[in-house]
């Protein structure tokens, strides 16, 4: 699986990016999402 050619640009993933506490949900988010199958359920891509 490839990363979301939006993934560099992603304002989501910026926004969380900054936040200390939001880390480990947003690994989890990225790796099932950004990176992982679910890329194309993503409702941030529509
Ligand atoms: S999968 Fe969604 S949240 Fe993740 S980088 Fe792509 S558009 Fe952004």
């Amino acid at each position: 699986m490839t990363d979301c050619p939006n993934l560099a640009t992603c304002s989501f993933f910026k926004k969380y990016e900054q936040d200390a506490s939001m880390q480990l949900a947003l690994q989890g988010f990225v790796n099932k999402y950004c990176k992982g199958d679910k890329q194309s359920q993503c409702v941030r891509k529509k």
